[in-house]
């Protein structure tokens, strides 16, 4: 919705930010004004920032999680963590939730989403090739599936376990104790520790 009482890029900005989750048309303008009231230097700094993201981030080769173009993620080239186990997460941003429980060091692989046939996600749509390129390369020992507990997410979790059926890779899920349809990434680090630690096997 645009409103014509402001110049055309005021409109532009308030529709940018409203693009945010969560946002709605009056926090939108209040964050549109705030921005023009800022320091000068400011915005212009914002908007160098956003100018270079496409060319400064990519996903990382390994595992799909945010990193520089082409470059190894900061959890794929740390060689303190266990890369025998891979914990498979369903968006880049929940990989600091399950790092905020301290109960994991392993290494991390990013789907980008889960099956939603309603919503047109199909396994092409998923980062689920070199899933299965580590699990047979890498010497994987256990791939947790930290997918969530709704529909979709118990779906992709049983799709990928009969895909590792006969990898001789031992596949487990998270205990329950997130709430159904929950998304792991506002779950509290003392549920997504409990859940890690009880954690069950799908073979
Ligand atoms: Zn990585």
């Amino acid at each position: 919705m645009t409103n014509s009482k402001y110049p055309e890029i005021i409109n532009d900005l308030i529709a940018a930010f409203k693009s945010f989750p969560g946002v709605g048309q009056r926090s939108a303008v209040r964050m549109a004004f705030a921005v023009l009231k800022w320091q000068a230097g400011k915005q212009k700094a914002l908007g160098k920032i956003l100018s270079e993201l496409d060319d400064k981030i990519g996903p990382c080769p390994k595992c799909g999680n945010i990193s520089s173009p082409e470059q190894l993620c900061n959890y794929c080239s740390d060689m303190s963590r266990n890369h025998n186990v891979i914990c498979v997460v369903e968006e880049v941003t929940q990989i600091s939730s399950i790092e905020a429980s301290g109960l994991f060091k392993g290494g991390y692989h990013v789907l980008g989403g889960k099956l939603a046939p309603l919503e047109g996600k199909g396994v092409d749509d998923l980062n689920l090739a070199t899933l299965l390129k580590r699990v047979k390369e890498d010497d994987i020992i256990e791939v947790i599936l930290a997918l969530g507990q709704d529909v979709e997410g118990q779906a992709t979790a049983i799709y990928i376990s009969d895909l590792m059926k006969n990898m001789n890779v031992k596949v487990t899920r998270l205990a329950r104790g997130l709430p159904a349809g929950s998304d792991i990434a506002y779950a509290d680090s003392a549920t997504i520790a409990a859940a890690l630690s009880g954690r069950i096997s799908l073979d």
